[in-house]
């Protein structure tokens, strides 16, 4: 059997709450043995929404002890909006703030054209309203992978990738999503979440055949930690810490992966030139926007690999400005300052820079891989899932010493 039993689980979860407080790890969280709902913020600051049924569902107002079935017109949508009243909704007014949707049993909810499982919630935000999918997570995690991978990938690393994306979603919602009224955004600032729609055979299947697995790591192994992943790690990982801050943990330090250089069409990317004028404005404006010095820096004369990481994976760049000031950024802080300003992008970070021969521009070249470059690289996985190893395998090479568990 993979991970703990239940009843193992239990006593775990026992000696941690004899244990008072936790004990001194990085963020992680405990793994509660309950079915997770993921809440997931579809759409922001919206003004009116179309609304379809494929039966009709329940709606409920906070406050209002009423449930009350929505008439829906046969295969048609209706126009959700927010007024001084409180709702307005498929022709009828609703007085209330948050307006939730419950489909009928077997039914799907769609918001402008796009089906969703679970429940729809309209939650009033600034002017106008938020529309917040709360939806079982295995259902949330179908619309995900085929988001995230290939088609045509294994399914093996399509297994790896429900229980990554099963457990980071689950340690969102267990912090950050604490202190809000939703957890993840359905794009890449969360994980891609598209819906029925983004649903396939193969997504499912890894789905169910994962279900309730999630990675742990830390003492009593009933902790769960953000499984980050990305699309190629160019070889040599990078660590959570680097990109992201906070403590080390083993299971998001750097390590040497090097498989996916096979298979990957990221493999030694570059060189990518940009004008030195364009760079300076790109770097002002993310100066401007973190409150850093390069804010205000001189046009950009010089750039180069700054440090590296354990295994070689550039860590920093020193960029040296026309009045001689150095200024030192992480590499993903260059990558992040870069990307904001549009074509051209870096694929990732992990590459050096230097000045062409003409002076004009900053060339980066010898790039690898594509993505942060934390935790499961999905084209290694994919390698090693052609090579024949299992998704327990995979996730054990990408998330050193951690371990599968059960959360439900
Ligand atoms: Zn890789």
């Amino acid at each position: 059997m993979i991970g703990i039993s239940r009843k193992t689980w239990l006593l775990l979860a026992l000696l941690f709450i004899a244990a008072g407080c936790p004990p001194e790890t990085p963020p992680t969280e405990s793994v509660a043995p309950t079915v997770q709902i993921i809440r997931v913020r579809l759409l922001s600051g919206v003004n009116q929404v179309s609304i379809s049924a494929t039966a009709n569902p329940i709606l409920s107002i906070t406050g209002d002890p009423q449930r009350r079935e929505l008439l829906f017109p046969k295969d048609q949508a209706v126009w959700a909006a927010r007024n001084a009243g409180g709702w307005w909704i498929g022709g009828q007014q609703f007085a209330g703030s948050v307006l939730t949707l419950t489909p009928a049993p077997g039914s799907v909810l769609s918001v402008n054209q796009a089906a969703y499982r679970g429940s729809l919630r309209l939650v009033p935000a600034g002017d106008g309203f938020d529309v917040v999918d709360d939806v079982q997570i295995d259902d949330y995690l179908q619309g995900v992978l085929a988001q995230e991978l290939y088609r045509d990938w294994q399914p093996e690393t399509y297994k790896a990738q429900a229980v990554a994306a099963r457990t980071y979603a689950m340690y969102i919602a267990r912090t950050e999503g604490v202190s809000r009224y939703w957890d993840v955004y359905p794009d890449e600032r969360s994980q891609v979440y598209g819906g029925v729609a983004a649903e396939t055979d193969k997504s499912r299947l890894a789905v169910a055949q994962t279900a309730g697995l999630v990675l742990t790591y830390g003492p009593g192994e009933g902790k769960i930690f953000p499984a980050y992943f990305s699309s190629d790690c160019g070889g040599i990982t990078q660590s959570a810490t680097d990109v992201f801050g906070g403590p080390s943990i083993p299971p998001l330090d750097a390590h040497p992966n090097g498989d996916c250089d096979r298979i990957s069409p990221h493999r030694g990317w570059g060189p990518i030139a940009i004008g030195k004028d364009e760079l300076t404005r790109r770097l002002r404006a993310w100066g401007l926007r973190h409150a850093r010095p390069e804010a205000t820096m001189a046009e950009l004369n010089a750039m180069a690999v700054a440090s590296v990481n354990s295994f070689g994976r550039t860590r920093s760049f020193q960029l040296t400005d026309s009045d001689g000031m150095i200024y030192v950024m992480a590499a993903e802080e260059v990558r992040a300052a870069v990307d904001a300003g549009g074509a051209p992008a870096l694929p990732s970070s992990f590459c050096k820079a230097g000045v062409s021969p003409d002076g004009q521009t900053i060339v980066f070249y010898d790039g690898h891989g594509s993505g942060h470059g934390v935790g499961l690289c999905q084209w290694c996985a994919q390698e090693w899932a052609l090579e024949g190893r299992g998704f327990e395998e995979i996730l054990a090479a990408s998330y050193p010493q951690s371990k599968l568990a059960r959360a439900y």
